[in-house]
């Protein structure tokens, strides 16, 4: 008969990592992760946390649904963590009720309170910084704020993915925080009347409308110029037409990645050791420098390209 996670995973695209086999008295056991966050940049880490502790890795990757997927699965979920990003997404799983705290001194160690649920619901990972892209050629600001994106001098310039994305609802929630609900709508607004084009697609595809000559300004995630730099393709090309001006006034929107211990994880003690690897000195470098992210421990140093 097949596991409850074996028939879970029919349905999507199921990557199981082994452990390098070495049969010893006490089984280490297995892991059961749902993740949002993309193979190429969790399969790194999930060897490595494989390696370290033999704990046998099974994950799901999908682009959306898998909150509800657990939430649907109630207690015969199979799933033990969750992979996510954006502050959004692990309050959605909190609210939705699949989460359940975990304490853990390594993890209190290595994670500013900040970065983490009071209750220990959720734990962020890594550190994401929402700037402005700006072309290199037509832009010669050294300073715009999130404020000026509702100036009129922007008009027909601006690219931006969708508004109700969570990365801009994010970012609209932290223009509320700073200025107030009324300022925030009356900026949306003008944010809006300097769109160069309908919002559609994601951040990197916003970089290109840049590079085409579509729009002086872009709104993305700053690892996104990691991950086209680092790659010697069109995308590069993307990338190199832009530059980062500085935040000026509140500085920069920061959001996180992060993880949730499942509310009904079987294998709870293994779910708990994943976000501590990730958090550790080990992990956390490694996130650095595959995704171009900022670490959320103290001291790790950022990869050489977010460094410039
Ligand atoms: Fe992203």
């Amino acid at each position: 008969m097949r596991s409850p996670f074996a028939r879970a995973c029919a349905l999507a695209l199921v990557v199981p990592l082994f452990a390098a086999s070495n049969a010893s008295a006490a089984d280490p056991g297995e892991v059961n992760i749902y993740s949002y966050r993309q193979p190429y940049l969790i399969d790194l880490l999930l060897n490595e946390f494989t390696e370290e502790t033999g704990i046998k890795i099974n994950v799901i990757f999908a682009e959306k649904g898998l909150i509800e997927r657990i939430q649907a699965e109630g207690r015969n979920s199979p799933a033990d963590v969750l992979l996510t990003v954006d502050v959004g997404n692990l309050t959605q799983a909190t609210d939705a009720g699949i989460a359940q705290p975990i304490q853990s001194a390594a993890l209190e160690a290595a994670i500013p309170p900040a970065y983490r649920a009071t209750d220990g619901e959720w734990v962020g990972l890594t550190r994401r910084a929402r700037v402005v892209y700006a072309s290199k050629e037509r832009v010669k600001q050294d300073k715009i704020s999130y404020k000026e994106l509702a100036d009129p001098k922007w008009r027909r310039k601006i690219c931006i993915r969708s508004g109700q994305h969570v990365y801009n609802v994010a970012l609209i929630a932290s223009m509320i925080a700073h200025h107030g609900e009324e300022w925030t709508e009356a900026w949306l607004r003008g944010v809006k009347a300097n769109l160069a084009r309908k919002p559609a697609d994601d951040d990197r595809l916003q970089v290109k409308g840049v590079y085409a000559g579509e729009c002086d300004l872009a709104v993305g995630n700053t690892y996104y110029m990691g991950r086209d730099a680092d790659k010697d393709s069109e995308q590069k090309e993307w990338a190199n037409s832009a530059r980062f001006p500085d935040s000026d006034d509140r500085g920069t929107h920061v959001n996180i990645s992060g993880a949730v211990v499942a509310k009904y994880a079987r294998h709870k003690d293994n779910a708990i050791k994943l976000p501590e690897f990730l958090s550790s000195d080990k992990g956390q470098e490694m996130y650095a420098d595959v995704n171009n992210e900022y670490p959320v421990k103290e001291g790790i140093p950022w990869s050489k390209l977010v460094q410039s």
